[in-house]
């Protein structure tokens, strides 16, 4: 799964576009779900969160790394 990191200006433009809807307001900061964040693998070739993102404020998120044939299982059980 990817992080939104403390430079997120709350622009409201990556919630749109993400296709697993794993992108909501937080307390301060806009916060991505890790249960349904896929990276994008399923439907597009880069994430789309990252591609939009005015900022560049969107990473790997460290704890919650996966392999492509996790991410596509995710995608599968999100879909299904
Ligand atoms: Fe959504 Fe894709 Fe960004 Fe994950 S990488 S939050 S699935 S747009
Ligand atoms: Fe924050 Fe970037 Fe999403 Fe805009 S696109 S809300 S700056 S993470």
């Amino acid at each position: 799964a990817l992080l939104i990191t403390q430079e997120c200006i709350n622009c409201d433009i990556c919630p749109m576009e993400c296709p697993n809807q794993a992108i909501s307001m937080g307390a301060d900061i806009y916060q991505i779900d890790v249960n349904r964040c896929t990276e994008c693998v399923g439907h597009y070739d880069e994430p789309q969160c990252v591609a939009c993102c005015p900022v560049d404020c969107i990473e790997p998120d460290p704890i919650h790394k996966e392999t492509q044939e996790q991410l596509y299982d995710k995608f599968l059980a999100l879909h299904s």
